[in-house]
């Protein structure tokens, strides 16, 4: 058994190699729910979508979200009529959030429609949100406090950054199997995902980081960050926020409570020892996930480490 935690587009294309080299049937993925917006009317989540999508074989790979060869028909008739003009959700991506927000107000939870829209995109993995409970990451910025969605999206993550908030937190509990799948799985990766809005809401989650220091699994995590800088996405601006150096060493310190085996780029290799005094093995090879070939590379490592 694995279990995986995961982001949004970073998270994805690593689990597409990892699918490649093991069953389905053994994986869970824990994905950040942070993310999550209520845009006209709708509940998108925009990260379990990515990771589905990618994993079934629909995702537009240009952009790394949204459904290939989708129309936005719907959306030019929204803004028509002066609504949200700033996210992009394509026809087919409008389906996923309108079946996923009539199941919610039925009272079906967001584990139970990940599963069912997973099952229905012909997948037979777990795909399970970090919790079934409100969580919504803000950020705070010189004019205010804004949902991270509007910072990534609307303004193209261009604000200085004061601050994170996570909204729901404090009552926020993980979703039915997040816990279990942690302590019963032999391996858990955490993927190459923005460390503070991704992993680091998962992580924020009530009994989610306890269960990774309890768990008997090996825990491996793949850096984001290569030769100092976040292969794509902001992560560098919220790093440094947190007052946390941007780097594999400063991701790895955000980790260390509860890492076995961090693995770094090659460009990085003169940061081995200095993570390795955090008391984490370091692995050092090339994490940069340009084709499937180097994506089944990259998972092969953090499985055989
Ligand atoms: P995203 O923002 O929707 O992509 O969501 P994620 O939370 O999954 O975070 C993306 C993170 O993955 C960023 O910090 C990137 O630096 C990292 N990333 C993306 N592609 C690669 C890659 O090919 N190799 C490595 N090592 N990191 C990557």
């Amino acid at each position: 058994m694995i279990t995986a935690l995961a982001g949004g587009v970073g998270a994805a294309r690593f689990l597409t190699g990892l699918i490649q080299l093991v069953k389905q049937e053994d994986l869970t993925v824990v994905v950040n729910t942070g993310d999550d917006v209520e845009l006209f009317g709708l509940y998108v989540s925009p990260d379990i979508d990515i990771v589905t999508y990618t994993l079934a074989g629909v995702v537009n790979d240009v952009t790394g979200w949204g459904v290939k060869d989708d129309t936005f028909e719907c959306l030019n008739m929204l803004k028509r009529f002066g609504e949200v003009d700033w996210f992009n959700l394509g026809d087919q991506d409008f389906a996923t959030s309108i079946l996923r927000t009539k199941m919610l107000k039925n009272g079906v939870s967001l584990s139970q429609i990940s599963a069912k829209v997973s099952r229905d995109l012909g997948l037979t993995l777990k795909i399970l949100p970090m919790t079934d409970d409100k969580f919504a990451t803000y950020v705070q910025i010189p004019e205010g406090v804004i949902h991270f969605e509007e910072y990534l999206v609307k303004r193209a993550a261009q604000d200085t950054l004061l601050g994170v908030e996570f909204v729901g937190m404090d009552v926020a509990k993980p979703a039915v199997g997040v816990v279990e799948s942690i302590m019963f799985s032999d391996r858990v990766i955490i993927c190459p995902s923005n460390p503070v809005v991704s992993i680091g809401a998962i992580l924020s989650v009530s009994g989610i980081r306890e269960s990774l220091r309890k768990t008997r699994a090996r825990k491996v995590a793949i850096s984001p960050i290569v030769d100092g800088v976040p292969v794509k996405g902001p992560a560098d601006k919220l790093l440094r926020c947190l007052g946390v150096e941007v780097s594999a060493f400063g991701v790895a310190e955000l980790y260390a409570d509860f890492l076995d085996v961090f693995v770094i780029d090659s460009v990085d290799v003169a940061e081995k020892s200095r993570i390795e005094q955090l008391g984490v093995k370091v692995v050092v090879v090339d994490t940069l996930m340009k084709d499937i070939q180097s994506k089944v590379a990259l998972a092969k490592v953090s499985l055989d480490v």
